[in-house]
């Protein structure tokens, strides 16, 4: 008998294979991140069509046959319609998607990392929060799930907590203050955008953006977040090369 699998899950991607079917990259909290083949799902009456979307979140019933999960049955709890809406919030959510398969892996729990990405795409379709803001954070928070996460208490080589003019080491994931940095420098951050990085490490992905920041401190915070993830990932994301071209702001 093929294992059954009852699970949440959100699609990360959606791949169209031979004839009517789809591969599915589905995030999940238990198991991480699976395959999951959708036999006959891009067919228009298919029943599990809904749930095989970019960006659903489902209740999901698999069988394992040798290396592969199969959907089986699906019931949508959430497609994310407001984010749909707009082509600058979708492209910032389709970035989020791709960055989360980047970090994840087959049968290794992801509860932290589902719980950050359901609740920044909850950001993005319901709250008003500027988008640079929740990018920032979910870049920023993924990182320190992932094991990257940035030692931001005190400047790394003086020690001081209040550190005049701090900057932010992305390679070494560290503050610095302006004298401590010597000439390789950093980004620069400004105390506004220090105390929002320390916050979003240290807080649950719920209150991850309980905070407010002023528009030069938010443009600081922004720059750091996207060097960290750049230089500790090294790579390029498509979907974030996508947003940067249409955004407005
Ligand atoms: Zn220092």
């Amino acid at each position: 008998m093929p294992d059954k699998l009852v699970t949440r899950g959100l699609v990360l991607r959606a791949t169209e294979t031979k004839e009517a079917d789809y591969i599915l990259t589905v995030l999940t909290a238990e198991h991480g991140r699976l395959s999951v083949i959708a036999r006959g799902a891009r067919r228009r009456s298919s029943r599990l069509a809904a749930a095989c979307q970019h960006l659903a979140f489902s209740e999901l019933v698999l069988y394992r046959r040798g290396n592969w999960y199969y959907l089986d049955e699906a019931s949508t709890l959430t497609l994310f319609d407001g984010l749909r809406a707009d082509l600058e919030k979708l492209s910032l959510a389709s970035y989020f998607a791709e960055m989360t398969e980047a970090v994840t892996s087959e049968d290794l729990p992801a509860d932290e990392v589902l719980s950050l990405l359901l609740n920044s795409l909850y950001a993005l379709d319901a709250l008003d929060r500027p988008n640079e803001l929740v990018r920032a954070a979910f870049e920023l928070k993924l990182l320190s799930l992932s094991g990257y996460e940035p030692l931001l208490a005190d400047c790394a080589v003086c020690g001081e907590e209040s550190p005049a003019e701090p900057l932010f080491d992305a390679m070494q994931g560290v503050v610095l203050c302006r004298k401590c940095a010597g000439p390789t420098g950093g980004v620069p951050l400004d105390a506004g955008a220090l105390a929002a990085m320390r916050h979003i490490v240290g807080a649950p992905s719920k209150r991850l953006l309980s905070f407010t920041l002023e528009p030069a401190s938010l443009a600081r915070l922004s720059a750091a977040c996207e060097t960290f993830a750049a230089a500790q990932l090294d790579r390029r994301f498509k979907t974030l090369d996508f947003y940067k071209s249409i955004k407005l702001t």
